[in-house]
């Protein structure tokens, strides 16, 4: 049975050899297409081909040997939606955090910085440009 499975294994490694694989944009694209199918059920059956057409995009990128084309892809992909990823991950540091820091705003550059949460009125230092200015936390 070991046998069998390092077999297999072994098999697949030999396939997957100089072929691209997964990355963000196959990822985001399985996921997408996941998430029409199931919304095909009660809306509409084209949300159905969408689904199967990005869900083999996905596998084609997966498969192929072209790995520059795809790694520009998958850049070109992330670039674009490097803003948006960022705000999500700048919520969940601040919903992570929630309980130990306050999240304030320069009154002059409007950057947001954090300050330790309970410790009343603050005068602090803006890491952007360097004024001062009174917060209560
Ligand atoms: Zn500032």
């Amino acid at each position: 049975m070991q046998d069998f499975l390092e077999k297999i294994r072994s098999a697949m490694s030999n396939f997957m050899y100089g072929r691209y694989g997964a990355d963000q944009l196959g990822l985001t694209l399985l996921v997408i297409a996941i998430i029409f199918s199931f919304l095909a059920i009660p809306f509409s059956s084209y949300l159905n081909i969408v689904s199967l057409l990005l869900a083999i995009v996905a596998v084609v990128r997966l498969l192929s040997r072209n790995i520059p084309a795809r790694r520009s892809e998958n850049r070109a992909f992330l670039t674009f939606f490097a803003k948006p990823i960022n705000w999500v991950r700048r919520q969940y540091k601040k919903w992570t955090n929630r309980k130990t820091k306050a999240y304030v705003r320069c009154p002059y550059c409007h950057a947001e910085f954090a300050l330790p949460k309970g410790k009343g009125r603050l005068r602090a230092t803006c890491p952007k440009c360097g004024e001062k200015s009174d917060h209560t936390v």
